[in-house]
């Protein structure tokens, strides 16, 4: 596979359509692609520059008048590049880039930050996080899962040469993106930097895609890659010990007819997910409801909302894309929610592309790399500071620190100018906890649009009971047709359901015992060769993307697997001092913050001991630094059994 490089569609369209894209185009990325296309940064040190670069806008907070003059200045650009055949320009020189990432962000961004952008960015296309074992005879790996993990794993173990299997429980590829197909599914964290670093989309149709476009994006990626030849379908893993003598896993499968088998590996790269397996909620006597009653990850499309009670157990990140997508069919919506969820603005959420950002990705050098640096930059480990409690503040449970209060208030702010008019609802839509202590969600309006239509009700009291054809609350019974279960799911049970024995015969789930911890979410010891993708302390609640999450971990493990190969086989783990150091500095970091306090009553965050263990407190920079490369202090590598 060719990287993705800086080179683009020549452009053929003539200055009426090019004005014509060049209006609705990203302006900053526009100057950017404009300073790579001149080789010139004069642009960057004159009078026009933005002043911020706020999360959810990317326009800098330009003026109108300003916004126009960059454009026009594109223009006459875009056009001599035209004419000059559309050419490749040359990369620019690193201070030119490092100017250019100051003016963009209108700040100036530190170098650690700066060097994990420009990985990020691949503005020379070398795809620096691919990974490369040295070694004719590598060891044989086996993938759990072909979800967004595990189809980078068997992207990077197949540019290796490595040989790979993948087992996968479905019967196609994407994990959360195939199984969850309920109306309204769609990313939260913007789209040109939720898809891989290394297989940009420039054909996106929404800033914020839909479940259909992003699971498109994951199978076209997986065949691309020739990945597909990997998997075997419709298969469960059920099991997987290791063997002390062989230094291998082996491994049992149930396929979907229910026959078993087993294979052995010398590497496990879990990938399971922490969002798989849904959660069901104890309501007492739900069987006894008579219509249909489905979890938002299992959608029944068989059932028909037009003209039913529907109601909607759940409003947290799926419940809250759920309602607002079904509230125009069903003859009522009734909404069960536990806790409101704050909203951050962001008016694209729902947005289309613009033509003119999708004709600059695919044909103005650059565009789409800066593109992605806007996103990452606006959405990078800022909110860190909002979420960590400061032990002093008087404010709690409502804010955690000074900043969580102002941004509370402009939370607060964005609910009042859309309901103000409404108490009644107000009072049940506003958050009784700190922002960011449960999801943030994304929001253009819709939810409580929704919520203050006519036919719909909010519901906060607990259900106590399920009748026939009724949702039973303490003091009311209300009638319903079908129910869609939007509870989420099982975070923190990694790796349920499968058994994972290690040496000495000891079950991981033994081992964790409620309380799930890996070395960077990565390794464990006494599970030798055994890596999770996905893993405990890696979920994101402040920035980023699970993508790139993802990306790091690959790259260490490819990491771990280049230090089996040069040693002939073997096995790799984390020393026991390592593991406790690093979990207990993890714990420690989560502690600190709003998604541990003991304000934040109940969220799926926490496991049942009130303790953290599906996040990552860390910065983003610092985890793909803490990342880059195994430390060798930390590692036990055994020799093969041969050579001990
Ligand atoms: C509705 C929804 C919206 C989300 N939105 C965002 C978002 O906006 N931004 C973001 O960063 N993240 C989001 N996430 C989190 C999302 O889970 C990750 O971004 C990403 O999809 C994780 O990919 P994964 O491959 O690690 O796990 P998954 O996508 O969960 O894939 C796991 C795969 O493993 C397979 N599997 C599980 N157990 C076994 C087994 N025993 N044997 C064989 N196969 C098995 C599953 O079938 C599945 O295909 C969202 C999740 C959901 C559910």
């Amino acid at each position: 596979m060719t990287p993705y490089p800086l080179t683009t569609e020549p452009i053929v369209e003539p200055d009426d359509a090019v004005e014509s894209a060049l209006r609705t185009a990203n302006v900053l990325a526009l100057v950017a692609s404009v300073v790579h296309i001149t080789g010139d940064p004069a642009v960057l040190r004159g009078p026009i520059r933005p002043r911020r670069l706020a999360f959810n806008e990317f326009d800098g907070g330009l003026a109108e008048e300003d916004q126009t003059e960059l454009r026009r200045f594109a223009f006459g650009a875009v056009k001599a590049f035209r004419d000059r055949g559309s050419e490749t320009p040359s990369p620019l020189e690193g201070p030119v880039v490092r100017e250019l990432m100051d003016w963009l962000a209108a700040a100036h961004v530190d170098d650690d930050y700066a060097e994990l952008f420009l990985e990020e960015m691949d503005l020379g296309g070398n795809d620096p996080r691919r990974i490369d074992v040295h070694s004719t005879t590598p060891p044989s790996v086996l993938v759990i899962g072909c979800g967004m993990s595990g189809l980078l794993a068997g992207i990077r173990l197949k540019e290796a040469g490595i040989p790979f299997e993948i087992v996968e429980k479905n019967d196609d590829v994407g994990g959360a993106w195939y199984e969850n197909t309920y109306p309204g599914c769609r990313v939260d964290v913007a789209n040109h930097y939720y898809c891989y670093s290394f297989e940009p989309n420039h054909g996106f149709s929404e800033y914020f895609s839909r479940q259909p476009e992003l699971h498109t994006y994951f199978r076209d990626v997986m065949r691309r890659h020739g990945v597909d030849r990997h998997v075997r379908w419709r298969t469960e893993v059920e099991r997987a010990e290791w063997d002390e003598e062989g230094l291998l896993w082996r491994i049992t499968t149930r396929a979907l007819d229910g026959s078993r088998s087993e294979m052995t590996a010398a590497a496990i790269i879990s990938a399971v997910g922490q969002l798989n397996r849904p959660h069901i909620p104890d309501i007492p006597n739900l069987d006894h409801f008579a219509g249909p009653v489905f979890h938002s990850a299992q959608w029944d499309s068989t059932v028909d909302l037009r003209g039913k009670r529907v109601a909607l157990i759940g409003a947290g990140a799926s419940g809250f894309q759920i309602g607002p997508a079904i509230v125009d069919d069903v003859e009522s919506l009734l909404v069960f929610q536990r806790t409101a969820q704050w909203m951050i603005p962001n008016r694209l959420y729902h947005e289309a592309v613009s033509a003119g950002s999708r004709w600059a990705m695919r044909h103005l050098p650059g565009y789409a790399r800066w593109y992605r640096f806007l996103l990452l930059w606006q959405a990078t480990d800022k909110m860190l500071d909002v979420v960590r409690v400061d032990p002093t503040w008087p404010g709690l449970p409502g804010s955690v620190n000074a900043l969580s209060e102002r941004f509370r208030q402009r939370l607060v702010q964005w609910i009042e100018e859309q309901i103000g008019d409404n108490p009644e609802l107000m009072a049940k839509v506003i958050p009784d906890y700190a922002p960011l202590g449960k999801r943030l969600l994304q929001d253009d309006g819709s939810w409580l649009g929704c919520l203050s239509q006519e036919h719909v009700e909010l519901v906060r009291e607990p259900i106590v009971d399920m009748e026939e054809h009724a949702v039973v609350t303490a003091d009311r019974r209300y009638p319903a047709d079908v129910i869609v279960l939007a509870t989420g799911f099982r975070a923190n049970d990694f790796l349920f359901p499968m058994e994972i024995v290690g040496r000495g015969g000891h079950s991981l789930h033994d081992v964790w015992n409620g309380r799930p911890a890996a070395y960077l979410g990565i390794t464990m010891p006494d599970f030798p060769n055994f890596f999770l993708m996905f893993g405990p302390g890696t979920n994101l609640a402040h920035a980023g993307s699970v993508i790139f999450q993802s990306e790091c971990q690959m790259r260490y493990i490819g990491a771990c697997l280049a230090l089996l190969a040069r040693n002939g086989g073997g096995s790799v783990e984390p020393t026991a001092a390592a593991f406790d150091d690093y979990v207990e500095r993890w714990q420690n970091e989560l502690s600190q913050t709003v998604w541990a306090h003991p304000s934040i009553g109940h969220s799926w965050y926490k496991a049942a001991d009130g303790c953290v263990y599906v996040l990552s407190p860390w910065r983003l920079v610092d985890y793909w630094k803490m990342t880059a490369t195994p430390d060798p202090t930390a590692h036990i590598v055994h020799p093969p059994r041969a050579a001990s």
